[in-house]
């Protein structure tokens, strides 16, 4: 899809633009102004993707909007997987500090579920994966526009 077919926002406001930039020349890029909000449209068009990477993890909503209505960015299953996976080693660890903490306080003569299948420790693991795979709820591209 070329840049005149695809459908762009403004990240301040959710205005749709026709172009984020004009191209004068080689080195000379114009950024448009919404004809809503008067701001810039999208001021990451010239941002580093460091920076906008920066800005993601900072949950800044504008590097979201940029991210997923204005650019190129299509592989967000591979992006949704990733964090989702990421969600579930890090309540992994912390549910796993948390037993290894009341372990002292622990019954010594009960048996260890860890001693009797080393895989269950791996299966906990899928179980919260899961867990946070069906507690996610699905958002679409509108839940990004601002509603007029
Ligand atoms: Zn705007």
């Amino acid at each position: 899809m070329s840049n005149s077919e695809k459908q762009f926002y403004c990240i301040n406001c959710g205005e749709k633009v026709a172009n984020l930039y004009k191209r004068y020349s080689e080195t000379v890029l114009k950024l448009s102004v919404c004809g809503r909000c008067k701001q810039i449209s999208d001021k990451y068009v010239e941002y580093d993707p460091v920076v906008i990477v920066i800005d993601l993890i900072l949950l800044r909503i504008m590097a979201y909007r940029h991210v997923l209505l204005n650019s190129e960015f299509k592989d967000f299953w591979k992006l949704s997987l990733l964090l989702t996976l990421l969600e579930a080693y890090s309540n992994w660890t912390f549910s796993d500090r948390f037993l290894n903490s009341s372990e002292t306080i622990s019954n010594k003569t009960a048996g260890d579920l860890r001693e009797f299948d080393i895989n269950l420790h791996d299966f906990k693991f899928y179980l919260i994966y899961l867990n946070i795979t069906a507690s996610t709820k699905v958002w679409n591209k509108d839940y990004l526009v601002v509603a007029n």
